[in-house]
């Protein structure tokens, strides 16, 4: 095990800010997260887990701990039948080669997942979704190390407590799991409509009619990168917020305001609607906002994304990101959730 000290997170974040971890290490096998967290427990600093850092915001004051780099790989198809596939993958691997290799397998289920940066394990955290799939629709089980126990075990998807990005993990069992692998059920077939809007609208667009994982995987793509920054360029996180749900008597009220307000039904019986934060920051005057007192922006063709363009630190990101929050909630009385984790 090699562990490294005093190491600037800013590199494990694709925010690209944050202060030093005391200690550092990559685990690639379940022996070495066995070693890993008795020597956290030996020298009494957490143990804490991360993928590839890119829905991550480091504190300034940094990480008092033993940083879990997770590297661990496998990448295992098991068909049962002409139809029903179980693909069972390491939590380290980067989440669209897993999208790639399965589609160019011919099997559906996570191809409008495809682009989303990270790893494999990091995706039943907030339970990744995009394009009308997410990752609870497919997820059979996870093989993680409880912390409490001091064990590994497989946890069934049904266990997982999986919501719009949330889950266990992200909330009653916060830093109790290091997942190692999670499985997968895949189907070998094509994927038909009803399709998620925007993509409806790029196949129309496109006079597209034949549709395969791969057609889905490369709208998917073409649509993701006309409107998202790429991390490895621009330092961001994705979506910074996410989209509220507000209750029926806030979107009657909201309504009479903005009749061009766009939301959709939560689906129950409730009458709460789902609003896009997006639509909500613009018009709170934050649309191409380059702001000079923190080097934070909003990305031109997205919104919801702040871009880090040369921020010196989280106490920057923080201070935009309460300048948007605060304009929200007085225009709309919506207060803005963050997704991103801000860690430790
Ligand atoms: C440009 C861009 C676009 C994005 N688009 C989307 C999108 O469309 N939909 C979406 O849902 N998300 C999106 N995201 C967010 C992000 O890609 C996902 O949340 C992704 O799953 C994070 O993976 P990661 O490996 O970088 O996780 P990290 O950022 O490293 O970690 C995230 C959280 O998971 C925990 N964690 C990570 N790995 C493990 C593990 N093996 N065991 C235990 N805990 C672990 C960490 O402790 C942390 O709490 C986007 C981000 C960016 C930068």
């Amino acid at each position: 095990m090699n562990i490294l000290q005093d190491v600037d997170l800013s590199q494990y974040s694709t925010m690209r800010l944050g202060g030093h971890a005391r200690y550092l290490t990559e685990v690639t096998s379940r022996r070495e997260i066995e070693e890993a967290v008795a020597w956290a427990v030996e020298h009494e600093m957490p143990p804490l887990m991360i993928g590839s850092g890119s829905n991550i915001v480091w504190r300034d004051e940094g990480f008092e701990g033993l940083l879990l780099i997770n590297k661990m790989m496998k990448y295992e198809d098991f068909a049962e039948d002409e139809l029903n596939h179980y693909l069972t993958v390491g939590a380290g691997e980067n989440w669209d080669s897993v999208v790639e290799r399965s589609v160019v397998a011919g099997l559906s289920g996570i191809e409008a997942l495809s682009l989303i940066p990270g790893t494999a394990g990091a995706t039943p955290i907030q339970n990744v979704g995009a394009y009308g799939q997410e990752i609870a629709d497919v997820l059979v089980s996870i093989e993680a190390y409880d912390l409490h126990t001091r064990t590994f075990l497989t946890i069934p998807a049904s266990d997982c407590a999986s919501g719009y990005r949330t889950s266990r993990f992200k909330t009653t069992d916060h830093d109790r799991f290091l997942i190692c692998s999670l499985t997968m059920h895949l189907l070998l077939q094509n994927p038909g409509p009803p399709f998620y809007r925007a993509l409806a609208e790029h196949f129309a667009e496109h006079s597209i009619t034949t549709f395969t994982p791969q057609v889905v995987r490369d709208a998917v793509i073409q649509i993701r990168s006309s409107k998202l920054p790429d991390p490895a360029k621009v330092a961001n996180n994705g979506s910074f917020f996410a989209n509220p749900i507000i209750d029926a008597g806030l979107l009657t009220q909201l309504q009479a305001d903005y009749i061009d307000m766009p939301y959709w039904p939560v689906g129950d019986d409730s009458g709460n609607a789902k609003v896009p934060a997006a639509w909500l920051i613009e018009q709170a005057g934050f649309k191409d906002f380059h702001d000079p007192e923190t080097g934070m922006a909003t990305w031109p063709s997205q919104p919801l994304v702040l871009v880090n363009e040369h921020a010196s630190s989280t106490a920057d990101l923080l201070k935009f990101k309460q300048k948007i929050v605060d304009a929200v909630q007085t225009k709309f009385q919506i207060t803005l959730q963050q997704e991103p984790e801000l860690l430790p």
